[in-house]
């Protein structure tokens, strides 16, 4: 009898370091849908598997193409956000596991991100703030990554790299429906074309229309759960001397009685300029004004943010996002889904921002595609075994940033089983967390997505952390 496999044991080969071994080609064409970071990631999974990729994006993935050389020689004018991505503009922090998979997908990408302008701020420049109280043991979270940069900057850093590959080829086009024979994908609606294609990924992002392009062939929609954050966030760009002392700005304040939970960051990015970011819930809602960004940096926020944002000079305008929901489609849960298809990305699952998850979670998507390619799969059969591995991502992301989000006093469940018990449990190893090193290890190890949340269940663990705990 085969060891059981569990969802750890699946998160772990998900989200190696090896280079993937064993690809075989299985299509004429393989089809993406959507370039940004899932769509492209997708792409590189793909280009090892298909004679042809071609990814149909809304925005000119051609015309966007900028190599290193550019970027490097002018980083603020040679990237910068694109309507599909509207998010694009806020602050986003790559995850250590999200690094992880750009280095396995493309050898080298540190190095080059770094060369191109993305920044490793000295650890002594960064600061975490928990409550109001200097942290000086961080957990591995944001504050400690290797590479910061804007994301415009790291999706044009590896569009360049997918552009590059002999096989991948991007068309600019909204894609509007699946062409389906016999309860197998064949092909692609596009405008006023028909694309054919041995194997489809939506990674169109969270308001994707798979569900209803399904639905209008007689399949079943994937059932969505979703958690309303009503998050609010304002990002403004700052010019950054090269010697400032502090880089990196990190201030998680919790609710609590008389305090509103406010979540603010700054870091350093390409074109020596801070991405500094002020976020709300519910009622709570920074605006674009200039005066009440600065305002809200002095007065909500450590000193820091009030240094950065009256001493530098402001560029560009503040711009606002608001985000309603976490949401999560479970693909995994049909029992009726067509062959040759797959999703990826937000299309799949998008969470609460401030946790950073997405990208990461992206190219987590890429690695169990690229899993799934490699295990002989049969491809007159719904690839249920990707959606398996999907769904490990996708409940270890969403596992930590709606626990977490469920101690908001506006959010209103769904609660998991078991609720009130995990949370006096997460609080706990929370606290054991400030006074013992290898407790805090680990838990960032969870929050940054190297490691499955269950590394904090082990009993032995566990039983340790709650002690701590409860003496603190
Ligand atoms: C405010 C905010 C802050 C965030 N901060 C972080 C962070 O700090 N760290 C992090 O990791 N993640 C962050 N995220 C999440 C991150 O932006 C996404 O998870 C990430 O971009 C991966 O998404 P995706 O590629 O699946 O979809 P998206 O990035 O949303 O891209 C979807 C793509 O599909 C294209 N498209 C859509 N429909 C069609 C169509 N019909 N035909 C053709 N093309 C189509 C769009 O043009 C777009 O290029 C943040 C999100 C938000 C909203």
């Amino acid at each position: 009898m085969g060891a059981r496999v569990t969802a750890a044991h699946r998160f772990a080969a998900i989200s190696t370091s090896e280079r993937p071994t064993g690809q075989r080609v299985l299509f004429q064409q393989a089809v993406v849908l959507g370039g940004s970071i899932a769509g492209l990631m997708a792409a590189r999974v793909l280009s090892d598997h298909a004679d042809h990729v071609l990814i149909i994006e809304r925005d000119d993935l051609a015309e966007l193409d900028v190599p290193d050389e550019r970027i490097a020689a002018d980083p603020i004018h040679a990237v910068g956000p694109r309507p599909g991505v509207p998010q694009g503009s806020q602050v986003h922090a790559l995850l250590p596991s999200g690094l992880k998979q750009l280095e396995r997908w493309f050898p080298g990408f540190i190095d080059a991100a770094l060369e191109a302008g993305a920044v490793d701020p000295p650890p002594a420049t960064n600061r975490f703030y928990m409550d109001g109280a200097l942290r000086e043991d961080p957990p591995s979270g944001p504050a400690a990554q290797a590479l910061v940069s804007s994301r415009p900057f790291l999706e044009a850093l590896i569009r360049h790299r997918v552009l590059a590959l002999p096989n991948v080829r991007a068309v600019c086009g909204r894609a509007d429906g699946l062409v389906l024979k016999d309860n197998e994908v064949s092909g692609v609606r596009w405008g006023d074309e028909e694309v054919a294609a041995d194997f489809v990924v939506d990674a169109t992002g969270r308001s994707s229309r798979l569900g209803d392009w399904l639905e209008s062939y007689g399949f079943p929609k994937p059932p969505m759960q979703r958690m309303g954050i009503k998050l609010n966030y304002a990002t403004a760009l700052f010019r950054r001397p090269a010697d400032a002392k502090v880089q990196t700005c990190i201030s998680i304040a919790n609710p609590g009685p008389g305090k509103v939970a406010r979540i603010g960051g700054f870091t350093p990015i390409e074109g020596d300029r801070w991405t500094v970011l002020v976020s709300g819930y519910a009622d709570d809602r920074p605006g674009r004004d200039a005066g009440e960004f600065r305002d809200r940096c002095v007065g909500d926020f450590p000193a820091e943010f009030g240094e950065v944002a009256t001493n530098a000079a402001q560029v560009g305008d503040v711009i606002t996002y608001h985000q309603a929901d976490s949401r999560r489609r479970d693909f995994h849960r049909l029992n009726r889904f067509p062959a040759r298809l797959v999703a990826a990305g937000d299309a799949v699952a998008s969470f609460n921002p401030v946790y950073g998850q997405g990208m990461t979670s992206a190219t987590l998507h890429a690695s169990a595609l690229s899993e799934y390619l490699r295990g002989d799969p049969d491809l007159t059969k719904p690839a249920t075994s990707y959606f398996q591995d999907v769904k490990v991502v996708v409940d270890a992301a969403w596992q930590v940033s709606t626990m977490a989000d469920l101690a908001l006093p506006h959010v209103d469940g769904p609660y998991p089983k078991g609720y009130r018990a995990i949370q006096w449990a997460s609080g706990l190893v929370f606290k054991a967390s400030m006074r013992d090193q290898s407790i805090n290890h680990r838990l960032g190890q969870v929050t940054t997505m190297l490691a499955h949340p269950s590394a904090l269940t082990e009993p032995r663990f566990l039983l340790r952390a709650l002690a701590i705990g409860v003496r603190a």
